[in-house]
């Protein structure tokens, strides 16, 4: 099989699997406990949050991260948390149009309690107009979210850029979903004031993610129970799942630069080759993240593509997992000034360091005969 859905959840190496696997069967002890077999737990965890924040360049005076489920969480205590924390501070919030629904939908709860909602669009190449952005900060603005990468073109917002705007608002902080851009594209992240990713993008587990943070921003929980993580996120510490995840980020910061490499010479030889056929446009030409190829079919419907390829169990995606079942056109490429018919027809290709050019050639090949084989 060929494997090309990275970006909806990737293949968990072994050794994370091992790690997870070794620690539940020995170290199941509740890290909040008092007697040692579990506090010893809680002195692990303590040190992989200092080990990632080293590994990050962040300073552990100024930052701090708190484990949860995953990025859609992370995004929910990020916003929301900070959003019902310092509603005295300001009222107006801004993100893009482009995010994910797990922000899209957190702003659109937060619109309804009460706070002015400002979406920015984009432009053709799915980048911000900064001096947009720049226009709409004032004294009222507490929080701008704007992803690092985007989930179905893998077009990246300038970061640093958005910082440099931010950081001259002292009421304002900058939060970044980095669900699609850690481990995949370049980012220094002392520019963020918060960020959350997941570890089953990159080749971790389900389950698990975090929250990383300035120590100062005060957040309101959106669980409450045991008061686990300082009262930030209630539930016993899955010591096991942090253990692995902390492999997992090791290791895709220490590969960052080969996988990107290869990654990128597939995704180019498979932008290269669909763009000489006449029936696909290449949507994302111009992305900096290479492990994102967005493709629209002229005359096609995307799902029966997807369906064709699916049986020669080469398996790609629609537009992006938590939007494949919706009939609606995707939202991200309408944002970018695309015409309906090809913001309906999408083939979205996510790879990972896994992937080979070899790969990519079968499924050029396979890509090609399914098209030529189904009626317009
Ligand atoms: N943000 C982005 C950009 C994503 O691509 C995803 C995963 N589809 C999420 C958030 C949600 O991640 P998780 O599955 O870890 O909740």
């Amino acid at each position: 099989m060929i494997y090309f859905d990275n970006a909806s959840s990737s293949r968990p190496s072994k050794t994370c699997l091992d790690i997870f696997y070794e620690e539940s069967l020995n170290s199941y002890g509740n890290p909040s406990s008092i007697n040692d077999f579990g506090r010893k737990n809680l002195t692990n965890i303590n040190r992989i949050k200092n080990d990632i924040l080293s590994l990050l360049k962040l300073n552990k005076n100024d930052y701090e991260v708190i484990f949860t489920s995953g990025a859609t969480e992370s995004n929910n205590l990020a916003i929301l948390g900070y959003c019902l924390k310092n509603k005295n501070r300001g009222k107006t919030i801004i993100t893009s149009k482009i995010e994910h629904e797990s922000v899209l939908n957190v702003f659109a709860r937060l619109s309804e309690l009460g706070f002015n909602v400002i979406y920015l669009d984009v432009k053709e190449d799915a980048d911000l107009d900064y001096q947009n952005l720049k226009n709409h900060m004032n004294s009222d603005v507490i929080l701008v979210s704007l992803m690092g990468s985007n989930n179905e073109v893998g077009t990246c917002f300038d970061t640093k850029k958005v910082h440099e705007i931010v950081k001259e608002f002292p009421k304002c902080v900058f939060y970044s979903d980095l669900a699609q851009a850690f481990g995949k594209i370049d980012l220094n992240f002392n520019n963020f004031d918060m960020f959350g990713f997941s570890a089953h993008k990159i080749n971790g587990i389900k389950g698990i993610g975090c929250l990383i943070k300035r120590k100062k921003i005060n957040l309101e929980p959106i669980l409450y129970g045991g008061n686990q993580e300082g009262g930030l996120r209630s539930g016993t510490y899955p010591y096991p799942l942090i253990a692995s995840f902390n492999y997992t980020i090791e290791e895709s910061i220490k590969n960052f630069f080969s996988s990107f490499k290869k990654v990128k010479e597939i995704s180019d030889y498979i932008k290269k080759e669909v763009g000489k056929h006449s029936e696909i446009e290449v949507n994302n030409e111009f992305a900096t993240n290479p492990y994102i190829v967005s493709l629209s079919l002229k005359t096609k419907k995307a799902s029966v593509v997807v369906e064709a390829l699916s049986n020669k169990e080469i398996y790609i995606n629609s537009v992006s997992a938590c939007n494949s079942k919706s009939e609606d056109p995707s939202y991200v490429l309408l944002a970018m000034g695309k015409e309906y018919n090809i913001a309906k027809n999408v083939l979205r290709i996510s790879l990972s360091k896994e992937n080979t050019i070899e790969e990519a050639q079968e499924f050029i090949k396979e890509l090609e005969n399914v098209i030529s084989s189904i009626r317009s």
